[in-house]
C-alpha cells in the first residue's frame, strides 16, 4: 500500500511521512477516528514507507524488494495483529497467524476494513471477535526472539479495543517497555474502549472523516454508480466509505428486487411459462439469504399495492419507481387474491429457509401468481 493509493487525508499523510523522514516515529502510534475512513490503509502505507529502500516523491517506491514484500503481505519484519474467533475443536486460544490467509484476502477485498466483512470472512458472522492472551505472547516472541533484517520490526495492529483483559495487560508490558527496534502502528474505531493505560502510552493522531467528494470519487471508480447517486450516498454516509458502500449495495439490491418483481408480474399476467421458468432459475442463482430478502420484498410490495388500490396513500411506503409501477399494477391486487398472494410468498420463505430446492420453490411461486392474478 502506497500513500498515493489512499483517497484523501493529505494532512495526515504529510504528518506521517514527516515522522518517518525526520526519524521521530513514536514507539506506539495510534491512528484513531470513525470506522471506514481508511486508517488501516494509512498504517500499512506508513509501514511500507518506513521499510522502503528507495523512498521518492514523498512515497514508498512500490518496486524495491521491501515494498514488494509489503504489497504481498509477507514482509519479514512486519507483523499483523487483529481480533479473531476461536477455532472449533481447539483448546488453545487463537492468534492472528491462525487466520493469515483470510486476513490477506480481507485486506485485498476491503481496504476500508468493515468489521462485519471480517467476521463474515472468519466464517461466523454472529460471533464476537477478540484478541486473546496468546496473541500478546506470540508478539512478545516475534519481537524479542527473532532476528530482523530491516531497522525496525513493525506491528500493524487493528482494533486494540477488542483485546480481552489478560491480553491487554500483557500487551501493556510490550508497549510500556519498548524494545529499541520495534514499532507499534495501531488503528482504532473506538479508542474509548482501549485499556486506558495502553491508550495513554500511544502517541495519537486523529484521522478525520473523508470529504463527500472523496467518497463519491471512490464509489464511481469502484462501483457502477453515476456521480449524482455517488454524491448523495456519500453525503448520507457521513465520511465513512464502509457506510457508503453498505448504502450503495442496499440501493443496488432493491433495484434488482424491483426489476425481478415487475418481471414476475408481467410474465405471469401474460402466462409466459417458458420465460417464467427462466425467471425462477435466475432467482435460484442468488444466495439463499438474498432469495429470502427477495421474497420478503415481494410480500411487502403485495401489501403496498393492495393498500395503494384502496387509495389511501398515507399508508404507503414506496419509492418513486415502485409507486409509478403501482399506478397500473395495483388494480390486479384485490380482496379476492391478496391474502393468497401474500401466503404464497410467505410459504416460499418457509420452504427456502427449510432448504427446499429453490428452483422448484420459485417456479411454483410463478405458477401460483399466474392463477391468482386472474382471480
Ligand atoms: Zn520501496
Amino acid at each position: 500500500m502506497r500513500f498515493s493509493d489512499i483517497t484523501g487525508h493529505e494532512a495526515v499523510k504529510n504528518q506521517l511521512k514527516a515522522l518517518a523522514d525526520t526519524d521521530r516515529i513514536p514507539h506506539a502510534l495510534l491512528l484513531q477516528g470513525k470506522q471506514g475512513t481508511g486508517k488501516f490503509a494509512l498504517a500499512r502505507a506508513l509501514a511500507q514507507y518506513i521499510h522502503c529502500e528507495n523512498r521518492s516523491g514523498g512515497d514508498s517506491c512500490g518496486t524495491c524488494p521491501s515494498c514488494i514484500q509489503h504489497q504481498s503481505f509477507n514482509h519479514i519484519d512486519t507483523f499483523y495483529s487483529f481480533p479473531v474467533i476461536k477455532k472449533k475443536g481447539s483448546t488453545r486460544p487463537p492468534v492472528s497467524d491462525d487466520y493469515s490467509e483470510e486476513w490477506h484476502e480481507f485486506l485485498k477485498e476491503d481496504p476500508y476494513m468493515d468489521p462485519s466483512n471480517w467476521t463474515r470472512a472468519l466464517g461466523n458472522p454472529s460471533t464476537q471477535v477478540s484478541m486473546y492472551v496468546t496473541e500478546s505472547d506470540d508478539l512478545l516472541h516475534k519481537l524479542s526472539f527473532t532476528s530482523h533484517y530491516s531497522r525496525y520490526k513493525i506491528v500493524l495492529m487493528w482494533l486494540p479495543e477488542k483485546m480481552n483483559e489478560q491480553c491487554a495487560n500483557k500487551m501493556l508490558k510490550l508497549i510500556e517497555e519498548p524494545m529499541e527496534d520495534s514499532l507499534f502502528i495501531i488503528t482504532s474505531d473506538n479508542p474509548g474502549e482501549i485499556l486506558p493505560t495502553i491508550y495513554s502510552r500511544c502517541q495519537r493522531i486523529e484521522v478525520n472523516r473523508l470529504a463527500d467528494e472523496d467518497i463519491a470519487r471512490f464509489l464511481t471508480e469502484n462501483f457502477s454508480t453515476d456521480r449524482q447517486e455517488a454524491l448523495s450516498v456519500a453525503h448520507n454516509a457521513e465520511g465513512s466509505v464502509t457506510e457508503a458502500v453498505r448504502q450503495l449495495s442496499v440501493a443496488d439490491e432493491s433495484r434488482l428486487f424491483f426489476a425481478k418483481f415487475v418481471e414476475l408480474m408481467r410474465l405471469a399476467y401474460q402466462r409466459k411459462i417458458v420465460d417464467l421458468r427462466k425467471w425462477s432459475l435466475d432467482i435460484s442463482d442468488m444466495s439463499r439469504e438474498q432469495q429470502l430478502s427477495f421474497l420478503r420484498y415481494c410480500t411487502r410490495l403485495m401489501r403496498e399495492n393492495f393498500i395503494y388500490n384502496l387509495h389511501d396513500t398515507r399508508l404507503n411506503y414506496m419509492n418513486g419507481e415502485e409507486s409509478e409501477f403501482s399506478k397500473r399494477f395495483s388494480p390486479f391486487i384485490n380482496e379476492r387474491n391478496v391474502v393468497q398472494l401474500v401466503n404464497t410468498f410467505d410459504g416460499a420463505i418457509a420452504d427456502i429457509a427449510g432448504n427446499t430446492n429453490s428452483k422448484i420453490v420459485f417456479f411454483d411461486v410463478a405458477i401460483r401468481v399466474i392463477l391468482l392474478l386472474k382471480s
